[in-house]
């Protein structure tokens, strides 16, 4: 009980109108539920909840959302249940314990499939309160505290999912102490021996890293006061994790990390902030590029100062980050700061754009149906490393690295997206998949009537342009569809002298649904897809007709030209009036692993598995189909081979005899030297894959070739 009375000390001391009465009766039900109890550590269970809610309270956190701490494992790990817990507690409660509940069973490191499924639980979780990943936060970070306890390879993952899960959501949420201990305690555990040689390397240090700071403090004391600017002063030297992630990142020695030692100067306001900058430039000289002004672009979780590197006194270098006392609880505490003056979930406008975030993240995980998109979609959201751009008007875009001006466009507003033809960077046009860098100026040319292609798909980097163009493709792939499913149904009904019109509407829905879909329009869709055979279905419409499904055709229909001879030579699984034609990229042969790509209009395109196209087609699964290769037809494949070869007399006259011997025609060859290397492409017919792998083998036997390769066009 003495643990108790300390805790509700603490409580009365930033919230002195609470009752603390709610809270003594979440201990006294958690200490009665986990009686029985101890943790590996030897001490009661009880300790483990007790500190979440002391963590909690450090956090100024309200009543509700400590009594949810307090119980925040009963749930799981007693036979108490959430019935229980809301009877006795209330909804509010019972929410928080219920979330935190939920997330504890998630295992986040299964296959990749999975851990996306888990994360998107884990984000819907938090959305219903926010108090609930505070929660988890602090529920974690006691975990943390007491990892040394647990069997090595649990102690593994656990600082694994604190560094690739709870740290990043913790820094996202703005709140910079949070993460940087779940930080270092996994940084402990997970790279054990890199953590004690950053920590030789401060510890040896230390005495005359402090000894500077505490000189260099009072000396911009001092200054500040000669200015009349009120300021606290701070020093501190950088976390383990970030200098081990700067050490391996730039590949430098401890010495050359500017910012090992820096200097906060806290002061009263905005306009004092550039006052002590400026005071600061004038006492030792700044390093130059390495001034930030995070007041005037906030990081996008909100984090605001300014940072600039100096050289101090004894050449050594050292950064200062100025900010006012209102920016430094945030960067602290980030989005728990608020609770201190509120209650329930009225958030601030500053509150609430952190916590859209969340909110379009649920909005797009119901988008997504594929749960690798949504974690991918996460892992940018989660780990940015950013890039500003700016509007003509001088707007600020914050973007993710690597970010094109079509995620800029889409930044802007989906119409510009949408509409976006071109761009100029800096006052030069220059093509729309390529990067922007920190402080280009992007002017978006737009064009009314252009449309999204499918190819940004592969450029863009923010999951809101993807998303954009995603569903602007999708939409208009599919009216397209429908309409021309519509139209091959009408087709093939004039053919047998039918009138679709004179079909009953039930019959109808009745056959929509043997396909599997709910509409007809789905059913024209499939159609227009090339998934539906309109024969097929015209048949199951008209059983009376006596239309032969799957005989000949009746006659070529108008306007749909052959495709050449490649057709006959591959199968598509249950269909046999569909167009099939070889790809020009990758013109796949016989015999080697290929997938169907369905086309607008022109039937379905081919493509060998490897070709590097296909990647970026398969991203729409509904235009996959399988196909085989079938009978054993044979016809040729025009194949193009590039060899890298030494440069020696008589090797192309090998290479030709080499070809001719295993029965190929060759189309074309072209030789080129330099230096003692020489490059060969040759262009070949290929009856199937057997065949051609015959050519490669002995081609690679001659003496003085090194690689033979298939080119493939993308
Ligand atoms: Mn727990």
């Amino acid at each position: 009980m003495a643990q108790f009375e300390e805790l509700g000390r603490k409580v009365s001391a930033y919230r002195p109108a609470d009752e603390l009465g709610l809270l003594r009766k979440a201990y006294e039900f958690s200490a009665r539920e986990h009686r029985a109890q101890t943790r590996l550590s030897g001490e009661p269970y009880l300790s483990h909840p007790l500190e979440v809610a002391n963590i909690l309270a450090d956090m100024k956190m309200d009543g509700v959302c400590l009594a949810a701490g307090m119980l925040h494992d009963v749930v799981e790990d007693t036979p108490a249940t959430i019935d229980e817990v809301r009877r006795e507690f209330g909804r509010e409660v019972a929410r928080i314990v219920e979330g935190a509940t939920k997330i504890s069973r998630i295992e986040f490191f299964n296959p990749e499939d999975k851990q996306a499924e888990n994360l998107r639980k884990m984000v819907l979780a938090m959305v219903d309160d926010i108090r609930v990943v505070l929660v988890k936060l602090a529920d974690r970070l006691h975990n943390m505290r007491t990892l040394e306890y647990l069997p090595a390879e649990k102690r593994v993952r656990i600082a694994r999912e604190t560094l690739e899960i709870y740290a990043p959501i913790a820094h996202r949420l703005g709140m910079g102490k949070m993460r940087g201990e779940l930080e270092d305690l996994a940084f402990r555990y997970l790279e054990p021996e890199a953590f004690e040689e950053v920590k030789q390397a401060v510890e040896s240090r230390r005495k005359v890293s402090e000894e500077f700071l505490a000189d260099v403090c009072k000396r911009v004391k001092k200054k500040m006061e000669e200015h009349a600017i009120p300021a606290r002063i701070e020093g501190r030297i950088k976390r383990l994790y970030s200098i081990w992630q700067k050490l391996k990142r730039q590949q430098i020695s401890i010495e050359q990390v500017y910012d090992l030692l820096a200097v906060r100067i806290i002061t009263d306001s905005v306009k004092n902030c550039y006052a002590a900058l400026g005071v600061v430039h004038n006492t030792w000289r700044p390093v130059p590029g390495r001034i930030k002004d995070f007041i005037a672009i906030p990081r996008p979780n909100l984090y605001q100062s300014l940072h600039t590197s100096v050289i101090g006194p004894q050449g050594q270098p050292f950064e200062v980050q100025i900010r006012t006392e209102e920016m430094h609880r945030l960067a602290e505490e980030g989005i728990a700061a608020h609770w201190k003056y509120k209650d329930g979930r009225a958030l601030s406008p500053r509150d609430e754009e952190r916590f859209a975030w969340l909110r379009h993240l649920v909005e797009w995980q119901r988008e997504m149906r594929d749960p690798g998109e949504f974690l991918s979609t996460l892992k940018i959201d989660l780990y940015p490393e950013e890039v500003y751009a700016f509007t003509p008007r001088g707007k600020v875009i914050v973007l993710p690295r690597d970010a094109t001006p079509i995620d800029f466009a889409y930044a802007i507003h989906t119409e510009v997206g949408h509409h976006c033809v071109g761009v100029k960077v800096n006052g030069r046009i220059v093509p729309l998949k390529s990067k922007l860098h920190n402080g280009d100026i992007v002017e978006i040319l737009t064009q009314p009537g252009h449309h999204p292609s499918r190819d940004w798909l592969a450029a863009v980097k923010t999951s809101r342009a993807r998303n954009k163009i995603k569903h602007w493709v999708n939409v208009a792939e599919r009216t397209q569809a429908v309409d021309i499913g519509k139209k091959l149904l009408e087709k093939e009904a004039r053919k047998y002298d039918l009138s679709l019109k004179s079909a009953p509407q039930d019959l109808a829905l009745r056959i929509a649904a043997d396909y599997g879909c709910r509409t007809l329009d789905d059913l024209e869709a499939g159609i227009g897809y090339g998934k539906i055979s309109a024969r097929q279905a015209l048949a199951k419409l008209f059983p009376a007709a006596q239309i032969d499904a799957y005989g000949p055709r009746p006659e070529t229909p108008a306007g749909r030209p052959e495709q050449g001879t490649s057709s006959a030579a591959i199968k598509v699984h249950g269909h046999d009036d569909l167009m099939v034609y070889l790809a020009k990229c990758c013109h796949p042969i016989r015999g080697e692993d290929i997938v169907g790509y369905i086309t607008r209009g022109k039937g379905i395109a081919v493509h060998s598995r490897s070709c590097p196209n296909v990647q970026n087609l398969l991203y729409d699964a509904e235009r996959r189909i399988d196909v085989q290769w079938a009978g054993t037809k044979q016809s040729l494949y025009p194949v193009k081979l590039t060899l890298a070869t030494a440069d020696r007399p008589g090797l192309l006259a090998e290479v030709t005899s080499a070809i001719s011997d295993v029965h190929s025609n060759i189309q074309n060859i072209e030789a080129r030297t330099g230096d003692d290397r020489a490059s060969i492409d040759v262009t070949l017919d290929i009856v199937d894959l057997q065949h051609l792998n015959q050519i490669v083998s002995s081609l690679r036997r001659i003496d003085g070739v090194y690689q033979v390769r298939r080119v493939m066009h993308p």
